[in-house]
């Protein structure tokens, strides 16, 4: 089958993705509970709506975004009409990571269907009850030879890696960023790596700090913690720290009760290998709230820990989890000093009623993307690029941008006859002092 040649069969069997995303959305939520405990409107929110917005959005925009694209001539090929001609790369594989397992599978996916390419989808296997629902859809809605999944583990991922892809679309860690890019080396395959990194929250001493403290646990401590752009550290003024402290308090009991073991708003972590790695970042001296944990149900508490060392175990990877170091500051160029020490991480916020702060951080520092007084929700506007930049990744997706991603952007020249300049033709005798 060739799916390059016919928008109707890409615009239908998007059509019919939708309908099935529709019609299993139940199920959906309840696989992403099964996995993890991941609260219904948080399931609905970021995973399935999400997806459905993104179909929506793609099969109405799709002829525009196919469309062979004019562009300006150049006065040099006069008379020309230029454009841009986009086609499928061809055979595209994407691998999945077990955070958002459903949104970061799908979304991906149906921006590759849109333009035009053949698909294998490697899901997270730390998710399985996810995996299983994405397999009954897609198949349900493909052709095994237009869209095919394939569930498993590392072996089943470095198998495929193993394989010449035209184009390979990766979400998950650093490290096996690094395995991905090496195997599409092999090939000279192009990628895009959307990955991790340890994202900064910055308060300054002008910061509307209840505000602060009410947006920076939502994005913190939805799926507890286990977002990529979640904020990773606080970097607060020194003389704000104790009022911050008490408002964090407070919202963090708003928002999950007193036991938030009992709160059904927040979600577990994934696994007890996962658990293990962030009970050992918590020094029990440290904790100025929270702390509690219980490995039968892969439960932690939203922990703020009060952090003044930068070579704590905390402080050395991405956290991915429901704990929260905040460090000081005395002289904003402390803050330098300490993002800097960093890889590039693939989100940075800042709180701040200085609008010139707000914005010479969002210049200074290199990032994926960010927002000035709020966190996370730049994810949200498909009108923005979202990717990392160094170490957080390669390429940004969403929105048209996310069919581009796995489109081949062709640049043609359609020369007109009726008029042949010489000037550019040997002997060139004379025709320097011309150009
Ligand atoms: P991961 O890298 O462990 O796994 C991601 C995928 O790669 C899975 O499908 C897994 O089976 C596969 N995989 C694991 N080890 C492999 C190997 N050695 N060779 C080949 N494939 C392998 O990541 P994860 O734990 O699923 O996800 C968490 C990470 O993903 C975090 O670092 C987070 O920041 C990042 N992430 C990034 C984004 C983004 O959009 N930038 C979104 C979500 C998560």
């Amino acid at each position: 089958m060739n799916y390059k040649t016919s928008l109707d069969f890409r615009k239908d069997t998007l059509i019919k993705l939708l309908n099935t995303v529709a019609l299993l959305e139940d199920e959906i939520v309840e696989a992403l509970y099964k996995d993890f405990k991941k609260p219904a409107f948080e399931a609905v929110l970021t995973e399935t709506n999400y997806v459905i917005t993104e179909l929506k959005d793609t099969i109405k925009n799709l002829n525009k975004w196919a469309k062979p694209e004019r562009v300006w001539p150049s006065i040099l090929n006069f008379p020309s009409t230029d454009y841009i001609l986009r086609e499928p790369y061809g055979k595209v594989l994407i691998i999945a990571p077990w955070n958002y397992p459903f949104q970061l599978a799908l979304c991906p996916l149906v921006s590759a269907v849109a333009a035009g390419n053949q698909v294998v989808l490697k899901p997270s296997e730390l998710t399985p009850n996810t995996a299983a629902i994405i397999k009954k859809i897609i198949e349900k809605v493909f052709h095994v030879s237009h869209v095919k999944i394939e569930n498993g583990g590392v072996e089943v991922a470095q198998k495929l890696l193993s394989q010449r892809w035209d184009y390979i679309f990766f979400t998950g860690s650093v490290p096996v960023g690094k395995v991905v890019a090496k195997a599409a080396a092999e090939h000279l395959t192009p990628v895009t790596l959307e990955l991790g990194g340890k994202n900064p929250c910055i308060i300054d001493e002008t910061a509307n700090l209840k505000l602060a403290a009410r947006r920076i646990v939502w994005g913190k401590f939805i799926n507890a913690g286990q977002t990529c752009i979640a904020p990773d550290y606080i970097l607060i003024q020194k003389d704000m720290k104790s009022h911050f402290v008490d408002y964090l308090k407070n919202e963090i009991q708003k928002a999950y009760g007193d036991d938030p073991q009992k709160s059904p708003d927040l979600a577990r972590i994934v696994n007890e290998k996962n658990w293990l790695r962030l009970i050992n970042m918590i020094d029990p001296q440290k904790v100025l709230i929270g702390g509690e944990s219980n490995i039968e149900d892969c439960y932690i508490a939203p922990t703020l820990i009060e952090e003044t060392v930068l070579d704590s175990l905390v402080m050395q990877d991405e956290i991915f989890g429901p704990l929260l170091p905040l460090l000081t500051y005395d002289d904003p160029k402390e803050i330098e000093t300490i993002i800097t020490r960093y890889e590039k991480p693939l989100a940075l916020y800042v709180f701040t009623e200085d609008k010139v702060f707000g914005k010479e951080i969002m210049k200074k520092y290199s990032f994926g993307g960010g927002c000035i007084n709020d966190t996370v929700v730049h994810f949200s506007n498909q009108r923005l690029p979202f990717g990392g930049v160094g170490h957080s990744g390669i390429g940004a997706y969403h929105g048209r941008l996310s069919f581009d991603v796995f489109s081949h952007k062709k640049g043609i020249v359609k020369k007109a006859n009726w008029l042949d300049l010489p000037m550019r033709y040997a002997p060139y005798k004379n025709k320097l002092q011309s150009i």
